[in-house]
């Protein structure tokens, strides 16, 4: 699994390394990890079990579970959760939900002064919606090693090519976040496998 950090300005002090693998560092990203990186703040876990729950949400709805709020000046202004299945709807990940219901509550398309919080790493759509609202801050939980775009598979949000780069944190309590897709891949599987297709709805 890999257990990462990437830190763009983060000035902290803290010397919380989490439990880095040793076998499995990954790959160094950019300019990382002195020691003052630490895997987000207490705010940055808060905001996490919300998103958590967000993403509870999502797999009783039937959708992959990923959870995202977006916090403005330490408040929640806004919140999503995976829809797509829900509302048939491709685009309705949590990030892009939650970023729409921040810029309409703020009254502005630009959420530089925001923390988007996601429980697994954005995709190639979200890093990029992320860095066309200009959020200042990415935080997230579960590494995606399939579709990562913030580090993982891609590194959309510090591409050279994007003038505007956002502070990125992941692994955001990894293993809470790992857990609750496992447990819904698992279990989806275990439906699959079993006698009685699904009823159509
Ligand atoms: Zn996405």
């Amino acid at each position: 699994m890999l257990q990462r950090e990437i830190m763009r300005s983060q000035t902290g002090s803290g010397s919380d390394t989490h439990s880095a693998s040793d076998s499995d560092p990954g790959p160094v990203l950019g300019p990382a990890s002195g020691p003052g990186s630490e895997p987000g703040s207490e705010p940055d876990s808060t905001a996490m079990r919300r998103a958590l729950g967000l993403a509870e949400r999502s797999a009783r709805n039937g959708d992959v579970p990923v959870g995202a709020v977006v916090i403005y000046e330490g408040e929640i202004v806004g919140e999503g959760l995976n829809r797509r299945d829900a509302d048939a709807d491709p685009f309705a990940h949590a990030e892009v939900v939650a970023m729409r219901e921040a810029a309409e509550r703020l009254g502005t398309w630009n959420l530089q002064e925001c923390t988007l919080v996601v429980t697994m790493e954005p995709c190639p759509m979200c890093a990029g919606a992320v860095v066309m609202a200009h959020v200042g801050r990415i935080v997230f939980g579960a590494w995606d090693a399939k579709l990562g775009a913030c580090g993982s598979v891609w590194d959309i949000p510090r591409d050279p090519h994007v003038g505007f780069v956002p502070e990125v944190v992941g692994g955001v309590m990894e293993e809470e976040c790992s857990a609750v897709l496992r447990a819904f891949f698992e279990q989806k599987r275990g439906r699959d496998a079993g006698s009685a297709p699904e009823p159509a709805r």
